[in-house]
């Protein structure tokens, strides 16, 4: 273990995403964490690992800077990677058993959705879609066997918020953990543990990462018994990440800060444009003012983020035309890298849905998805303009 030399809990932040878990490298002061490609370690004694590390499936020392940088970015105790969202999600269904229940918001990330209904209800787990922006609705679907309240703020693609607060109240009186996908927000915007979650999960491959260069995942939290337990799993199902994507994800968090700055810039900016623009039927935007829980994303989010949704008058075809002819914005699933794609969500991240829940679910057919990056906004603008011409 490595010993910072000063109260790190005390540092703000921006400072904390460069210097949480990256001590100079003890053998030889490489100053960046250095990329420890090896599967095994060397014993002193049969049973008697060197440096704790036996086996890279179980622990890897590049891995172990990114889980304490992701811990101390989201005020936790302890983090743990896996080799994408979808694993960390895939560890936490681990701990369920037939019969166990949950209770998700009906707005998920669409992959999300599949390993609920198309992965997990074939072990006899059991999922309940709600509108988590209704406490009576969330309230009155937990049944004494819910383990999990699963919940996205923003979500994705409608960006509505949900009062992470008053979750985590909701599930804990029926005995139930809540788990908040923060890949949207970023610890930067939004801590939900500090608003009373128990678990946190990310996609890295979006805003922590960054560059739209590697593929991982995590799981925060502080409960020493859920840390043992899902560490269990981690390494008997070893969805595990490499050492260079660790690395690449340490590289990221550590310019976060700014970059969110600058994506929630130019997304405001964009979102007000989009607005005022006559193809447009209407904008999904938290910072906007007619965004129905403005007032609550303003308590709970330090800003709004980089995603911006909206419905073109033109339905499905116009939304098609449009992603096809923009320029700057590249048409591509994902998000959260520095360069601005766009996506229809009903074609592409979320053609998993079927269509009728889709529906029920507030998607339409001429949804588009932008993920605002950090390129001079007047260009961004014009290349939106352009397309929708
Ligand atoms: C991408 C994404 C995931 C899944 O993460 P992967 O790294 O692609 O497996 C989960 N939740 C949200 C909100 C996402 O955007």
């Amino acid at each position: 273990m490595k010993t910072p030399s000063h109260d790190a809990k005390a540092q703000q932040f921006e400072t904390r995403a460069i210097h949480a878990g990256q001590e100079p490298d003890a053998a030889n002061g490489a100053v960046m964490t250095p990329v420890y490609f090896t599967s095994t370690y060397k014993q002193d004694a049969p049973a008697r690992p060197r440096g704790g590390y036996e086996y890279s499936r179980t622990s890897n020392p590049t891995r172990t800077a990114l889980q304490e940088n992701l811990a101390s970015l989201e005020s936790a105790a302890w983090g743990m990677c896996f080799s994408s969202g979808l694993a960390a999600t895939n560890a936490l269904l681990d701990r369920l058993v037939p019969g166990d229940h949950v209770v998700a918001g009906n707005d998920l990330y669409g992959g999300t959705y599949r390993i609920f209904r198309r992965v997990f209800e074939r072990y006899g787990v059991t999922f309940s879609f709600v509108d988590t922006t209704k406490k009576a609705l969330v309230k009155a679907a937990m049944t004494p066997k819910t383990r999990y309240l699963y919940i996205e703020s923003p979500t994705n693609p409608l960006l509505s918020i949900t009062d992470v607060s008053a979750m985590a109240a909701i599930a804990h009186d029926a005995g139930a953990h809540l788990v908040v996908d923060n890949t949207f927000a970023t610890p930067y915007l939004q801590q939900p543990l500090t608003l009373g979650a128990d678990l946190v999960l990310h996609s890295l491959t979006k805003y922590l990462g960054g560059h739209s260069d590697v593929v991982c995942g995590a799981l925060v939290g502080n409960d020493a018994g859920l840390q043992s337990e899902l560490a269990f799993f981690q390494n008997a199902v070893g969805g595990t990440p490499g050492p260079m994507d660790c690395f690449l994800v340490l590289r990221g968090t550590k310019t976060l800060a700014v970059r969110m700055d600058r994506h929630c810039q130019n997304a405001m900016r964009v979102a007000r444009h989009l607005e005022g623009h006559s193809k447009v039927a209407r904008v999904y935007y938290p910072g906007l003012k007619q965004h129905p829980q403005h007032a609550l994303a303003r308590r709970q989010m330090k800003d709004f983020g980089g995603m911006v949704s909206f419905e073109l008058r033109g339905g499905l075809k116009a939304a098609n035309a449009c992603a096809t002819r923009t320029k700057l914005f590249t048409l591509a699933e994902s998000l959260g890298g520095v360069e601005s794609l766009i996506e229809t969500p009903c074609s592409m991240t979320h053609a998993s849905i079927p269509p009728a829940d889709r529906r029920a679910a507030g998607l339409e057919d001429g949804l588009v998805r932008l993920s605002v990056g950090i390129e001079h906004v007047d260009d961004l603008i014009a290349d939106l303009d352009q397309a929708m011409r």
